[in-house]
């Protein structure tokens, strides 16, 4: 069978890129392309608090049903 290839390399276009550095990501790494820029975006993270703002949810409180 040769539909494992094509998996993996429409993964590779298609899932990404590093959102450190915009390289392919490596499977092994996801969805980074290496360990060194998942140690980045994890300091990253760890330093701003990725905070999400649950917009979502006040959506929701506004909309009234009738
Ligand atoms: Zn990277």
């Amino acid at each position: 069978m040769s539909t494992d290839k094509k998996v993996e390399t429409l993964a590779l276009t298609k899932g990404g890129a590093c959102p450190t550095c915009n390289n392919p990501s490596d499977h092994k790494y996801r969805p980074f392309c290496s360990k060194r820029c998942a140690d980045l975006d994890l300091g990253q993270w760890l330093n701003e608090g990725y905070r999400i703002e649950s917009e979502e949810e006040s959506d929701l409180d506004e909309y009234e049903p009738d």
